[in-house]
């Protein structure tokens, strides 16, 4: 199938400058490779190809030059944007408190997108924001996920709920592993496997009654 032929999707990367958005959306090498650099918006384009049951599927990620250190983004950045992913850094709570502050903007333009938030940096052994206080995607519907750029785990899961909400089946699989780069950094699959029992255990406890980050 030609490239154009593939069902394509604008996927808008958000958070806070320093969060590993950039790091992450260059993991996958032929994204990477085909990236191609809007100079009007001031943003690099990655498309991010996936084999589904469904066939071939297409993100073209949104990554910016780094704007996003003076502020928020420009309209132009959100405008049809049909899926995203909020980033913060596990490693900085300050990125987590900020994540109300990405989605608002986010929706204000993109009304009802599916969105994944993503606590990266979780190879690093300080982490700061630890899965009870990582409430944000239980308010609002969001999907969440523990990544780490550099040691390129959990690379898939964002993009995996966003293929099965796009194309409408829950049952959605990735047929092939993506080329990525080799992994910078490790994490311990013993602290992951715990890291998910928290999240799980922090999953069936009432959510605080706090309005502050709505
Ligand atoms: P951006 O401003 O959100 O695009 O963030 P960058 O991708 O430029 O990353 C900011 C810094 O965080 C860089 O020094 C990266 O090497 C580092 N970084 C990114 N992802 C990870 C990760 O998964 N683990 C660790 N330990 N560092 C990371
Ligand atoms: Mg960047």
């Amino acid at each position: 199938m030609a490239q154009n032929e593939v069902p394509t999707f604008k996927l808008v990367l958000v958070g806070d400058g320093g969060t590993g958005k950039t790091t992450f959306v260059k993991r996958h090498l032929s994204g990477e490779f085909e990236k191609k650099y809007l100079a009007t918006v001031g943003v690099d384009v990655h498309p991010i190809t996936f084999q589904t049951s469904h066939g071939a599927i297409c993100f073209n990620t949104w990554d910016t030059a780094g704007q996003e250190k003076f502020g928020g983004l420009r309209d132009g950045y959100y405008i049809q944007g049909q899926c995203a992913i909020i980033m913060f850094d596990v490693t900085s709570r300050i990125t987590y408190k900020n994540v109300p502050n990405w989605h608002r903007d986010l929706v204000r333009v993109c009304e009802n997108i599916p969105i994944v938030l993503c606590g990266n940096k979780v190879d690093v052994k300080e982490r700061k924001v630890k899965a009870k206080a990582i409430t944000f995607h239980r308010k609002k519907n969001l999907q969440y996920y523990d990544i780490s750029a550099k040691s390129n785990f959990n690379f898939e899961k964002p993009f995996l709920w966003l293929a099965r909400k796009l194309v409408g089946d829950p049952n959605l699989q990735f047929t092939a592993a993506p080329a990525l780069q080799p992994p910078t950094a490790q994490v311990d699959p013993t602290l992951m496997e715990q890291y998910k029992k928290e999240l799980d255990l922090a999953a069936a406890q009432p959510l605080p009654d706090d309005d502050d980050d709505m």
